[in-house]
């Protein structure tokens, strides 16, 4: 499965550091990471640009995400060139040797005299290279194309193949990209070295690596970009919205046409990529941002060989290979509570917005030191939303109320309790600071200030806040969608008769109300008999409406497990053996692009399984951010002999500060789940748990129950 969880494009630059003020001609990168495209970042020179680009790849890799870095200049040379150059017929021979000669440094770069080498060194002075925009002469390196003499081709097959490219063998004049290829290839080279293993650079090599450098031109959505310009209006840098509209292309382009894109192979010359395919990139780089990105359908794979997995393993896996998947809205603050903010969050005005009173009193100019003073008092006074808009003369005071706006010529306030008034006077005794019983403008949250950043559920009290700073709408995340379903033959719905053999759904009706609490729209699918047809409708209709599917029952691997049975056959299905107890193992699945959480049919084990892992995961799918549930070390009230090698949840509950645990860990038993408060969490390793011993409790609520 070809795919990137992150797409960064470069706009690369051969000249000279452009200064620190963002402008065209320098370097411009753009990160598109989980479909989200991010403002283009401006670097002044290639050490700048090598030393982010390293970075980037450090930040993707730990994430374990599978990055693609795009760069604007052609990867090779015509073919013949590697060959004459160095003996080998590849391109990395001719990286290789570009590594080993050029020298940059911000203001100054040998790349003129390398190309008049180079010239040199195949015969002649007229050829391959020419173009000098120094004010020197250089030695076999001609300043225009006159008496020019090239052994090789003047374009590389993809130039051929695209109409208005520049061959990569002119070094100056507007447009030129020869000098962007000698001055790119050794930082490709570097970076290719510095992760050794773990880049492959196409098309010159297969795409294996979790970091792929590919060569793309701009110019193939050109039509896009110049419509973009003329719809931001002002003076867009060019550069900077290319390499976005870039970033977008590749990460919305359909998955068979990028993977079609990919299918070359070129080790000498290399190709750009999507050429022949202008029309599908351009209407991906359309595409608004609001549409969210495909899960890969491996995603749930765990590395071979691993037998049972630790629960921070699991979570780690999931953390890493989960991204949000519901569109970005906006919503009214009043009907924002409980949402995932898509975006940080700037106050447009600042708390207070201006110098107020923090009391009900008396306000004048300065301190007072000890002793008695007496001022005369003003006419009017200012209270919260009635402005007092004269000047108080210095000497004099004037009545304030609690919020009223500071007026002009107040910066002090004394506390109505402590002034005696009589006769348009005010008398009270010092010493008072200057400022006292003042809040200062700005003293809470500044304009510009970020409040809150991406992922955050929004609380009550950050509804307050948006306000407080002058907002109206924030940018939410639609809610996530989770349907929920329960499978067995032995089902019967709360309510209806069972005969011998049935009992009533129970997982059901927690299941959506759990969903229900985690913040996300619980969708009721019912129950589904063990039946192959039944079953394959029931998930379609679910992956039509919604954005992630709760199962329970039926996920094993064993022969009446059917959802495992028909995910093995028409979806993408991985049981991941966690250790972990209660549970059994956990289904994860693809269903037409649609994550499946095979909870084990036990209703014990899959609310556990529910709170533990399926909790994080759909908020990850929801835009939160990843949060671990809040656990307390209290004294436990029992005692437990654990073995090694998992980790056990009880059904616990706190009472006189130690938290007692069910008396049967049975896994069918039911009432153990309603007796409970939360779970006592033991750790992985053998636990002998005396009485008195802390034990970890993590209570219903911090799971959002
Ligand atoms: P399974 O995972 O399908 O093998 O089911 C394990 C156990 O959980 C069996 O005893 C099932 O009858 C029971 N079970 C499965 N689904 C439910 C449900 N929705 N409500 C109550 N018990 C269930
Ligand atoms: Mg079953």
């Amino acid at each position: 499965m070809i795919g990137f969880d992150t797409v960064a494009m470069v706009d690369w630059s051969g000249g000279n550091d452009t200064g620190p003020t963002p402008r065209k001609d320098a370097i411009w990168v753009a990160v598109a990471r989980a479909g989200q495209v991010e403002p283009a970042h401006y670097l002044r020179n290639r050490i700048a640009a090598e030393e982010w680009l390293a970075s980037l790849i450090e930040e993707e890799l730990a994430a374990g995400r599978r990055l693609a870095i795009g760069f604007d200049f052609p990867f090779g040379y015509p073919s013949g060139f590697a060959s004459a150059l160095t003996g080998q017929d590849s391109a990395f021979a001719v990286w290789n040797w570009l590594t080993d000669r050029i020298e940059d440094a911000p203001g100054a770069n040998n790349r003129f005299d390398v190309a008049g080498q180079v010239n040199h060194r195949l015969g002649g002075s007229r050829g391959p290279f020419w173009g000098n925009a120094l004010a020197r002469d250089v030695d076999g390196l001609a300043r225009t194309k006159a008496d020019y003499a090239n052994p090789f081709p003047d374009r590389r097959r993809a130039e051929m193949a695209a109409p208005g490219t520049f061959t990569c063998w002119q070094l100056a004049g507007a447009g030129a990209v020869g000098s962007q290829v000698l001055m790119g290839l050794p930082v490709l080279n570097r970076l290719r070295r510095a992760f050794a293993g773990r880049v492959s650079v196409w098309s010159l090599e297969a795409l294996s690596a979790p970091v792929n450098f590919l060569e793309v031109w701009p110019s193939l959505i050109a039509p896009i970009v110049a419509a973009e310009l003329e719809a931001r209006g002002g003076t867009p840098i060019k550069d900077a919205v290319q390499v976005e509209l870039l970033a977008r292309a590749i990460t919305y382009l359909d998955a068979r046409e990028l993977a079609t894109c990919l299918a070359v192979s070129e080790p000498e010359e290399g190709w750009i990529l999507g050429l022949g395919h202008e029309d599908a990139l351009a209407q991906a780089a359309q595409r608004v941002g609001l549409e969210p990105p495909a899960l890969r359908n491996d995603c749930f794979a765990l590395p071979a060989g691993v037998d049972w997995t630790p629960v921070d393993t699991a979570l780690a896996q999931l953390r890493r290979v989960l991204v949000p998947v519901t569109r970005i809205g906006t919503a009214r603050i009043a009907e924002a509570a409980g949402r995932v903010l898509a975006e940080p969050v700037v106050a447009t005005r600042s708390n207070p917005p201006h110098p107020n009173s923090a009391v009900d009193g008396y306000g004048f100019a300065g301190g007072r030191a000890e002793g008695t003073h007496r001022l005369p008092l003003v006419d009017g006074r200012a209270a919260a939303g009635a402005r007092f808009t004269g000047r108080v003369p210095t000497g004099s005071a004037i009545r304030v109320l609690t919020g009223a706006a500071l007026p002009d010529g107040v910066d002090t306030v004394i506390l109505e309790e402590d002034v005696n008034q009589a006769d348009g006077q005010i008398a009270f005794r010092g010493p008072l600071k200057q400022g006292a019983n003042t809040r200062n403008a700005g003293e809470d949250v500044r304009a510009e200030d970020t409040l809150f950043t991406t992922g955050r559920v929004l609380t009550p009290a950050d509804l307050a806040l948006a306000s407080a700073v002058g907002l109206s709408t924030l940018p939410v995340r639609d809610p996530l969608r989770v349907a929920v379903l329960s499978t067995g033959d032995e089902l019967v719905e709360a309510g209806e008769p069972a005969v011998p053999g049935q009992i009533h759904d129970a997982n059901r009706p927690m299941l959506l109300a759990m969903v229900d609490r985690f913040g996300h729209r619980a969708l009721d699918l019912g129950r589904i008999a063990d039946d192959r047809v039944a079953l394959r409708d029931a998930l379609d209709q679910a992956a039509d409406h919604a954005d992630a599917i709760l199962t329970s029952g039926g996920a094993s691997a064993g022969d009446e497990d059917h959802v495992s049975a028909l995910l093995r056959d028409e979806g993408a299905i991985q049981h991941w053996r966690i250790a972990v107890k209660p549970g059994r193992p956990l289904a994860l699945a693809m269903w037409k692009g649609v994550p499946i959480f095979g909870l084990p049919g036990n209703p014990v084990a899959a609310m556990v399984c529910a709170l533990v892992f399926a909790r994080p995961a759909l908020a990850v799918l929801a835009g939160a951010e990843w949060s671990e549930p809040q656990g307390f070390d209290v004294p436990a009230a029992f005692e437990k002999r654990k073995k090694p090698g998992r980790r056990e949840f009880l059904r616990a509950r706190v009472r006189d500060g130690r938290a007692e645990v069910f008396a049967s860990e049975g896994s069918g038993r039911i009432s153990g789940l309603s007796w409970a408060e939360g779970l006592v969490e033991l750790d992985d390793g053998e636990r002998h748990v005396k009485p008195g011993d802390p034990v970890r409790f993590v209570p219903f609520g911090s799971f959002g129950l």
